[in-house]
């Protein structure tokens, strides 16, 4: 998850200025994946196959501890909020949760309770830049996963580390945040994007 605009404005990695950008207003002229940090992996767009996946259970904890450092290194590099595994090509379910009170390493996370109540946030995400939306979700939730040890665990999260759980959570189920927009408010936020 992407956080928004901020006054002073970050310096986007080199890799996000694609030469194309200026004038982009359709999804080919953006590329399916850019090498954010070539050492590390490609960030994946909107438009590429593994963002409409539904990610596959992993197994073996031990396997996607280089993934998780990775997806640590990327979320800094942008300074976001998260990112789910198959913005990096990764079709399992691993999240990386860095909300400004708490950060989480989840495998295999499900949300066993969400709040009647709801609660709602300026949204952006790292593979639909420039996008920009409010969704409404629940404003609580119960979320058990396995960490990077393997062992169980469960957490309350509330407001903004709620919000980013489950946008990163959608992912792993094929979802991007502009699907829960209604097609009016989906237009207007993608509107000289080439996510529209
Ligand atoms: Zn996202």
């Amino acid at each position: 998850m992407a956080k928004k605009a901020k006054r002073r404005r970050a310096r986007p990695p080199k890799a996000m200025v694609t030469p194309a950008e200026e004038e982009t207003k359709t999804p080919e002229s953006y590329p399916e994946k850019v090498e954010v940090l070539p050492e590390v992996r490609a960030l994946h767009y909107a438009h590429h196959p593994a963002l409409k996946a539904v990610c596959e259970p992993v197994e073996d904890v031990e396997e996607v501890a280089g993934l998780l450092d990775d997806m640590a290194s990327i979320v800094e590099a942008f300074e976001a909020y998260g990112i789910a595994a198959n913005q990096l090509g990764e079709e399992v379910r691993v999240i990386y949760v860095r909300s400004p009170e708490a950060t989480y390493e989840m495998v295999n996370p499900e949300i066993t309770e969400r709040s009647r109540a709801g609660f709602s946030m300026r949204e952006g995400c790292l593979s639909q830049p420039g996008v920009f939306a409010n969704v409404r979700r629940a404003k609580k939730v119960e979320v058990a996963f396995l960490d990077r040890d393997g062992t169980p665990q469960r957490i309350e999260a509330e407001g903004v580390t709620a919000v980013i759980i489950q946008h990163e959570i959608d992912h792993l189920d094929g979802i991007l945040f502009t699907d829960h927009l209604s097609d009016r408010e989906r237009e207007k936020s993608t509107r000289g994007t080439p996510w529209a």
